[in-house]
């Protein structure tokens, strides 16, 4: 059995989307895994499994990596459950990270799951910030991933004491970091799989005309919609406001569960997080599960009726009044 103190590196999962770019929330991962790797000692290492990934290398160079390990291949080009967890559970079989980060999408979710039950250890979702436990002594220097819990009213402390330990991050969490070492190096391991043990087939994936026309991830002004506008009419009208100011709507999960909005318009942990100029919410109490996805907005408008609602915290302007009220003045002002 391996000892815990031979694991070290910290790895990130640098997944490739749509065989064309670096995903933003790994690069963001980056930047928090090079602090770690620091504190640490240790070294940050990209892990990049693609068609072509010899072309990305570039832009991952820029985010302060110690180590590139990357694997190209055909088979590659799309997320595959059986080929990623085979090839990257080999991979930590091989090295040993200390610990590894995964970004929280869809395929990054589905490999962190697969490759920690195959490493038996834990695996802690969607964390909010990651220290290091000064007190376990230099080699077994634990992580502490923080997450929410009991419908965000608190955030728990989650210490992994197998290895690798993994967390899955979503975007908005941490800053990209740009940072360029000297000597990057890197490593190609070669593509080894046998096609003949897969079980799923992928015959089509998406292109690019099925997904939405923007991404609100890149909205500069985005309006928020809540709960508290009440019925599906009143939130159709936060589609006719963004109409006429050029912004993109956004909301909570309730207005999903209620089915005002579609699901990929969800903001926060489980949905997409936001970098506006602005946001404006409307009616929307300020759970944590969605104020992460909006605090790296530059201003935040809160309109709720309650004084003591929780999105005033995390707002610029707390507007206390009826947001129906607000939003039908303002469709007149801009309608005018
Ligand atoms: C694992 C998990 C993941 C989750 N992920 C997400 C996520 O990614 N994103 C997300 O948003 N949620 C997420 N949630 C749900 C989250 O916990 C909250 O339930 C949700 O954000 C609440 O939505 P809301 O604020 O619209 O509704 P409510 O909590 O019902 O709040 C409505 C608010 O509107 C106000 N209001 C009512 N009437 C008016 C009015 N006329 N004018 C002004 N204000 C009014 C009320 O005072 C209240 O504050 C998640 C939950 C879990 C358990």
């Amino acid at each position: 059995m391996t000892e815990i103190s031979e694991y070290k590196d910290v790895w990130v999962f640098t997944e490739i989307k749509d065989h064309e770019r670096v995903d933003e929330c790994a690069l963001e991962i980056l930047g928090k895994g090079r602090e770690i790797a620091d504190q640490l000692n240790e070294s940050l290492v990209a892990i990049v499994l693609a068609l072509d990934a010899e072309q990305y290398i570039p832009v991952i160079k820029e985010h302060g990596v110690d180590k590139i390990v990357y694997m190209s291949h055909v088979e590659l080009k799309h997320y595959h459950e059986q080929i990623f967890t085979h090839l990257v559970f080999n991979l930590v079989e091989n090295h040993k990270p200390s610990v590894f980060l995964f970004p929280s999408t869809e395929a990054g979710d589905a490999l962190a799951a697969r490759v920690a039950y195959r490493c038996r250890t834990g695996l802690v979702s969607d964390v909010l910030d990651i220290e290091i436990n000064e007190e376990s002594g230099l080699n077994l220097r634990n992580t502490e991933a923080f997450k929410p819990a009991y419908g965000g009213n608190i955030n728990v402390k989650i210490i992994t004491k197998t290895r690798p330990q993994m967390c899955t991050i979503t975007r908005g969490t941490f800053q990209k970091q740009k940072s360029k070492k000297k000597d990057v190096e890197v490593e190609k391991v070669d593509y080894a799989y046998d096609t003949s043990n897969i079980k799923v087939k992928i015959v089509g994936t998406p292109t690019r005309k099925d997904k939405p026309s923007s991404k609100l991830s890149d909205a500069k002004f985005v309006i928020g919609g809540g709960h508290g506008l009440s019925s599906k009419e009143n939130f159709d009208k936060l589609f006719e406001l963004a109409k006429l100011t050029n912004g993109q709507v956004g909301g909570t999960r309730r207005p999903i569960i209620d089915g005002w909005m579609p699901e990929h318009l969800q903001i926060g942990i489980s949905g997409e997080a936001i970098s506006s100029e602005l946001y404006i919410g409307f009616g929307i109490s300020g759970a944590i599960q969605h104020v992460v996805g909006i605090s790296d907005s530059k201003t935040i408008i809160a309109i709720n009726k309650d004084p003591n609602a929780r999105i005033f915290d995390a707002a610029d302007y707390c507007v206390i009044g009826d947001a129906n009220e607000i939003l039908n003045g303002l469709l007149d002002y801009f309608t005018v």
